[in-house]
């Protein structure tokens, strides 16, 4: 499990992360979350072709983006009241936390100022996960945060399976298998072999449950008959 304190530099700074290429893992500078969400809300659609609501400006608005932004901002200001309401830590516990996040203690030792005027949202971020890891309740907040951090990505990546037609699953042999399809109300004939695309891309088999992840999805995609380049392409690398 992420520390809160990478959970919050993921959301509001530039971070190193790795990236799992075919080729080896590659490091790279990624974005603030939280700015991507910002952007993501006016994006001329999504990666995957879903449609976005627009505004009667015909500015394009993308309407997940908007609502995940707007569930933030109402958990976080949720956030900030529990720990204003709570006891204020003494003051070394802050100067240490204040020390972690790199902000001055003055800003959190201080009285907090009224609705927290002129602060940004990674300001108030910071304010919150100082406060609770100088009270030691940082598990609760850790919890919050987790989420939002899971639900930007996926925004930002949406998961997208593909089913392997015609293509004979390596660990059973069986191409085809019976999965129950809540829409139908039955047992639809489909291939085995998934591959789900996305950060963490892997693949699984529907009738002997056998799972290949990261590289070895690209294996598995060339033993199926296609090209171990394309799909490493198709993959993201
Ligand atoms: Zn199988």
């Amino acid at each position: 499990m992420r520390t809160l304190k990478e959970l919050v530099d993921r959301l509001t700074t530039h971070t190193p992360q790795i990236i799992h290429h075919a080729t080896g893992p590659l490091l790279i500078q990624a974005h603030p979350l939280l700015d991507q969400l910002q952007e993501a809300q006016h994006d001329h659609g999504t990666t995957d072709g879903r449609s976005t609501g627009s505004s009667g400006s015909g500015a394009p608005l993308n309407v997940d983006a908007l609502k995940l932004a707007c569930r933030i901002t109402d958990e976080l200001t949720h956030l900030r009241w529990l720990h204003r309401s709570a006891p204020t830590p003494p003051a070394p516990a802050l100067q240490a936390a204040a020390d972690l996040y790199g902000v001055p203690a003055t800003h959190v030792i201080g009285p907090p100022r009224p609705g927290f005027a002129g602060l940004t949202i990674a300001e108030r971020l910071r304010w919150v996960a100082i406060r609770a890891t100088a009270a030691g309740a940082e598990a609760a907040v850790i919890e919050v945060v987790t989420g939002w951090v899971q639900d930007i990505e996926r925004l930002l990546n949406p998961p997208v399976t593909v089913r392997l037609r015609g293509a004979e699953c390596p660990a059973c042999g069986v191409t085809r298998t019976p999965i129950w399809d809540a829409d139908q109300d039955a047992y639809v004939d489909t291939p085995a072999l998934t591959i789900t695309m996305g950060i963490q891309p892997h693949a699984r088999c529907a009738e002997c449950g056998a799972t290949w992840t990261g590289p070895e999805v690209v294996d598995l995609a060339g033993q199926c008959g296609g090209s171990t380049a394309a799909a490493a392409h198709a993959l993201g690398g």
